[in-house]
């Protein structure tokens, strides 16, 4: 629900700083409500992690039900539970469409835009929306912290002339710290730190998992899917598709479990991840197939025919489990169902698809204003939460940053 309704903050200047999706999307809501908003981005454009987020399947949010949709956000389910019902999936559906763009959900439930249009022409319709709403767009304009009388510095990259700026409100939308190419440098992290925000070290989220093939295994395999498989870790299970590269592991079911990885390997013990290659068969019926065996034909034949697991699993086998494949049933079915793979790191954060960590949650309100800094609000990946990979990333993106545009309209309505 937009928040027009509200005595509008009629001319009243507010400053974004940072024009990924959580900035966009409050400087439109802003925008609406009557304000004067000036949108200020380091990079020569906005939206550049945006744009990557569309390369590989671009998941603007998920069509599961409320309940579910707000656990996805763990340890702040019901914060988002509130920001997701003030600007839920449905919303950002309709958001898409009033661009011109229309949604579908996908068969695993990710929502995703039409086929024939691109994110750039998402993108490009969001900034003519933003220039037709009046919201002025300051590229190459980079924040570099507050002054001591509470101003805003900002410097031009282009001419390195300096500013300050103090605006009635400001919303920082910065991002995270992985891929700093496109601009989420987490460089704003220490400026904060020196401001009194409390905040939380940055930590990848989403990411590959290292594990130390043999040149063998490497050489072998490279880089190659397993389908339909379960990852477990730390109690949780999910199901998907990995991919073996000669560092390890990605895919879906990895990133699923970067914080139970994080945990276990924060522990000093081995972070043990736990395959199971036939998911989709009960025990039993695992059992029964494997209790065909015919004495005398080969492991990898029998596990192709009898269980349509060809290659790379016999080599992924022999490198995890050097031992002779079990002979007996039981023995075989609980290496195929929990097959141990030994862990031993995560990726470099800057390869992260999202980041844990940022600001903390103690340094806000319930409208996402800095405690220390009464004026200057927070959305986006630069707070410390962490969602999976399926929508959940964006969605809690323009969901917290539609919560923040409502907090500064609040702010504003309720300032001299
Ligand atoms: C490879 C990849 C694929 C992804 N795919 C998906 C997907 O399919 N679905 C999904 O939900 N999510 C996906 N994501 C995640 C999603 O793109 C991010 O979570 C989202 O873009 C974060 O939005 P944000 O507005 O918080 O920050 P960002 O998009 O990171 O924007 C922050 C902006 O602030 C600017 N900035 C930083 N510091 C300053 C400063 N000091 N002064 C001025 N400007 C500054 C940056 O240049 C940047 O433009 C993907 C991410 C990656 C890397």
């Amino acid at each position: 629900m937009y928040l027009c309704l509200m005595q509008q903050p009629l001319g009243k200047e507010v400053a974004v700083v940072g024009g990924g999706p959580a900035g966009l999307l409050a400087a439109q809501r802003l925008a609406e409500a009557g304000c004067r908003v000036r949108l200020y981005e380091a990079q020569a454009t906005v939206g550049r992690k945006f744009l990557v987020a569309g390369h590989g399947g671009f998941n603007l949010s998920n069509a599961e039900d409320a309940t579910p949709f707000a656990a996805r956000y763990a340890a702040r389910t019901s914060d988002f539970a509130g920001f997701l019902a003030h600007f839920s999936p449905t919303d950002l559906r309709a958001w898409a469409t009033e661009l011109g763009i229309g949604t579908f959900v996908g068969t695993s439930g990710r929502v995703f835009p039409e086929a024939h249009h691109k994110p750039a022409d998402l993108l490009r319709a969001w900034v003519t929306r933003l220039q037709a709403l009046g919201v002025e767009l300051h590229v190459r304009h980079r924040w570099l912290g507050f002054g001591p009388d509470g101003a805003l510095y900002l410097r031009n990259e282009t001419t390195g002339e300096r500013t300050t700026l103090q605006p009635a409100a400001t919303l920082l939308a910065l991002g995270g710290a992985s891929w700093a190419k496109t601009g989420s440098d987490g460089a704003w992290l220490p400026e904060l730190e020196r401001a009194g925000v409390s905040v939380v070290p940055f930590m990848p989220g989403n990411c590959g998992a290292g594990v130390a093939w043999s040149e063998f295994f490497r050489a072998k395999v490279g880089r190659q899917p397993l389908k339909n498989i379960a990852l477990s870790c730390g109690g949780a299970t999910v199901h998907g598709e990995i991919m073996l590269t000669d560092y390890g592991l990605e895919g879906t079911p990895v990133y699923a479990l970067t914080p139970q990885l994080r945990a276990a390997l924060a522990t000093g013990t081995p972070a043990l991840l736990h395959l199971h290659l036939k998911p989709d068969l009960s025990s039993t019926q695992l059992l029964d197939k494997l209790a065909r065996r015919k004495p005398g034909k080969s492991v990898a034949s029998f596990l192709g025919e009898a269980l349509r697991l060809g290659s790379p699993v016999p080599t992924l086998l022999r490198e995890l489990s050097p031992a002779a494949f079990p002979a007996a049933p039981t023995e075989a079915a609980a290496l195929l169902s929990a097959l141990p793979i030994p862990v031993t790191g995560l990726r470099p954060l800057d390869e992260a698809i999202s980041t844990a960590g940022g600001v903390a949650w103690e340094a806000l309100d319930e409208h996402l204003m800095l405690r220390v800094r009464p004026g200057t609000f927070v959305a986006g990946e630069m707070l410390d939460w962490e969602a999976p990979t399926g929508g959940y990333l964006l969605q809690g993106c323009f969901s917290t940053g539609a919560w923040a545009a409502r907090g500064i309209l609040h702010w504003l309505e309720n300032s001299p």
